[in-house]
Parts: C-alpha cells; structure tokens; sequence
C-alpha cells in the first residue's frame, strides 16, 4: 500500500471503507479518531485502509511500528488513487492476546482510469500499546485469483 490521496472528511453514517458492513461511525471511525485501539491485527489492517481511503496520513504513521516506519508517507504519485474495495482473505494469528499476527489481503483501487489488484500478506505486531504494521510482502497477481 504505497499509494496516498486526500478526501473530503467521512460521514459517520456511511458504509465504512474498510467494507465490514457497518457504519464507519461503530467501525474504523473511533480509530482513526483515536478513541479506540484495534484489538486484533485485522481491525487494524482494516482500519489503516479506510485511512488510506480518507487520506489519514498520521493515523497510518501512528500505527507504523517505529523500526519500519517512514518520516513520512510517498503523496507525490501524481494521479491520484481511488481506492474501491478490501476484501480480507486470510489471517494468522493477530488476536487480542497474540504478539504478532499476518493479515491477507486484496486491495482494489484505481490510477489513471485502470483497475488494479494489491494482493499483500502484512505482518502486524502487537506493543503494550497496540497493534503496529511492520511490513508486507506483495503477492504476485497471478497468485491472488482465488478466493
Ligand atoms: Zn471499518
């Protein structure tokens, strides 16, 4: 996930990005505001996306661990990303009382008019103080058909 643009502030009542089916408000709204802490690996993979989605450039630092995370993040791609959908395909791990967990995940979005897939497999960590990203490995296209 290297891709970075800016929208307009969420509504609390909308579908939440991350595309739980809940409202952003009861989902990854109290994250990215900071008033909640993710509790597995996934509900933080889930809610750095949506902050990818809504431009949240500290909330994903802040959830950055420290010894993989940039000064800051690339916004200088140009075209800017529209991003269209996660779908969560696999997890290891990343409970609430798990030290460390992996999330899969395929990522839709689109630059430039053309559709891509982002197929990843992240590794999250968990602190005293929460879940952290570390780092991802990006499946090849071919490998991220099934479902
Ligand atoms: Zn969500």
């Amino acid at each position: 996930m290297m891709h970075f643009c800016h929208s307009p502030s969420p509504d609390g009542n909308m579908a939440c990005p991350c595309g739980s089916t809940r409202r952003y408000a009861v989902c990854c709204g109290p994250c990215l505001a900071g008033d909640l802490q993710p509790v597995t690996a996934e509900a933080l993979m889930r809610s750095r996306y949506c902050a990818y989605v809504l431009g949240h450039e500290d909330y994903l630092l802040r959830t950055w661990h420290p010894s993989t995370r940039p000064a800051r993040l690339d916004d200088s791609t140009g075209d800017a990303v529209r991003w269209l959908g996660l779908k969560i395909l696999r997890t290891a791990e990343g409970g609430a009382d798990d030290r460390c967990g992996t999330v899969t995940f395929v990522a839709r979005y689109k630059v430039g008019g053309q559709a891509h897939r982002l197929s990843e497999i992240s590794r999250f960590v968990r602190e005293a103080d929460g879940w952290f990203y570390i780092d991802g490995v990006i499946e090849p296209e071919s490998r991220s058909g099934r479902r």
